[in-house]
């Protein structure tokens, strides 16, 4: 067993150094790879599959309200990029440039997109004429540059994947309608499918969104205390039609501006899953979501009958996302390589098993073991998994209900952020003045006003003038 365990201690722990112990299962899992192109990452078979289930159960739910996919192009002119003037100053920082065609420089730089609102806004001022052209309801799957000076796995990277809803109306309600439908959609995906709690609310003006009017964020809490803005749904009512002068002739034959939306998840999704059921023994993957949901061991495989046998199960199993394990590693190996994946439900089976027409069961999330006969086996799997997702989905929200407090002094807000990592519930006045002061003095930031919103005082936390809003606060990644 000694060499069993090797794999296991191949990673941190998450007590000892949570940062450390995720980028260990990052690789370990074999979801990544490091690469010689800086702040850019591979992404090997197992995590790109765990993309590939979250784009489908995403997509499915667009195109149920209606949303159709399109293409982009991956190049912004600059001109097109400066149309509008908040958008250009909140991304100029960060923006990939390129300024030669072959060994010609271009007559207009081009930027690679750092996200595709000019691009849209450029194509729906040509496309949109009449009411009858709306709602434009469209949505593109592509990678996005930006620019980042630091990067990790999943969570921040020069290059990542992603899509992005724009959507155009021709009401300012249509288009508030649409915001929050996209949220909702988002929670309802985290909560259903990645089985991650999350806080849906509004960003503060200083978080949200560049040329946004309104930004809407879902909030999720990681093991580590630390937030994790999941999924955003802007609102950015006739601002961008003006810069773009995308108008149409409405019922009344007036000529009016579209209201738009934007929408947007992306691959640092994987590494919210990784940092909300992850443990010491590696990635716990919530099966709606795992490429592979069940995991055949066979024990003794080289006895006449056994690999057979573990075939015939996988037959069995069809009607789930089934491997056999078949390969010449030892079977303590291969349980610490199953943990270490995250696949939630391992199948044991040897030869006395086999006599004795039964199997065992092992579940990622509680290591449980159960004996089961082999007639009951795919019933049982199948009540397995929903118990595995559901369990997931408590375990995360009771850790974030114990590690959200609340704070009326800033003397104990900034108390809660030292020593209790998690979300920090206080009232706030509005001002900008109290955000910056809080952010300076304890790092962390607001992370939206919910829309379950609490009367925890009548005192903004930091300055003690009337407060306005309840905020969620917390250091984020
Ligand atoms: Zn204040």
């Amino acid at each position: 067993m000694a060499n069993d365990k090797k794999l296991v201690e191949a990673i941190t722990s998450m007590e000892e150094d949570f940062a450390q112990w995720y980028t260990d299962v990052v690789k370990k899992a074999e979801l990544i790879d490091y690469s010689s192109v800086k702040g850019c990452m591979v992404i090997k078979p197992d995590g790109y599959a765990i993309w590939e289930n979250i784009q489908k159960e995403l997509d499915k739910r667009f195109k149920e309200t209606g949303v159709q996919n399109v293409y982009m192009p991956m190049f912004i002119p600059e001109s097109l990029l400066q149309k509008e003037k908040d958008h250009v100053e909140g991304f100029a920082p960060e923006v990939a440039w390129v300024t030669h065609g072959g060994l010609e420089p271009l007559q207009e730089r081009m930027c690679v997109r750092p996200t595709s609102e000019t691009l849209f806004c450029d194509f729906y001022a040509r496309d949109i004429h009449s009411y009858r052209d709306l709602p434009k309801l469209y949505n593109q799957w592509c990678s996005v540059v930006r620019w980042e000076k630091t990067t990790r796995p999943f969570l921040r990277s020069r290059e990542f994947l992603w899509q992005e809803g724009h959507t155009a109306h021709a009401t300012a309600e249509e288009a508030e309608e649409r915001t929050i439908q996209m949220l909702n959609l988002y929670a309802d995906f985290c909560e259903q499918v990645l089985a991650m709690p999350v806080i849906r609310g509004r960003k503060t003006d200083k978080e949200k969104f560049a040329g946004a009017e309104a930004t809407y964020t879902i909030e999720a809490l990681m093991h580590d205390g630390k937030a994790l803005q999941s999924g955003t749904s802007h609102n950015f009512g006739d601002g961008f039609a003006k810069a773009f002068g995308i108008q149409f002739s409405d019922k009344d034959n007036k000529l009016k501006y579209v209201h738009q939306t934007s929408w947007g998840m992306t691959t640092r999704l994987i590494g919210a899953i990784i940092m909300v059921h992850g443990d010491n023994n590696g990635l716990v993957l919530p099966p709606a979501i795992a490429p592979t949901q069940v995991v055949i061991v066979p024990i003794q495989q080289q006895k006449a009958g056994v690999l057979d046998k573990a075939f015939e199960l996988k037959g069995v199993l069809s009607n789930f996302r089934v491997k056999v394990d078949d390969s010449d590693k030892s079977p303590g190996w291969k349980f610490s390589e199953s943990e270490m994946r995250g696949i939630p439900v391992r199948v044991e089976i040897g030869p006395r098993d086999i006599e004795n027409g039964q199997a065992i069961l092992v579940r990622r999330d509680t290591h449980e073991k159960v004996t089961v006969a082999l007639s009951e086996l795919e019933t049982k799997v199948g009540e397995l998994l929903d118990e595995i997702q559901a369990n997931l989905l408590e375990r995360a929200r009771t850790h974030r209900d114990a590690h959200t407090y609340t704070a009326t002094t800033l003397e104990e807000f900034e108390k809660t952020v030292e020593e209790k990592p998690g979300f920090v519930k206080a009232m706030w006045c509005g001002c900008q003045e109290c955000e910056d002061k809080i952010k300076e003095l304890t790092g962390a930031t607001s992370r939206c006003m919910p829309f379950a919103q609490e009367q925890i005082s009548d005192k903004c936390v930091c300055c003690g003038k009337p407060a306005t809003k309840m905020v969620y606060w917390g250091k984020a990644y």
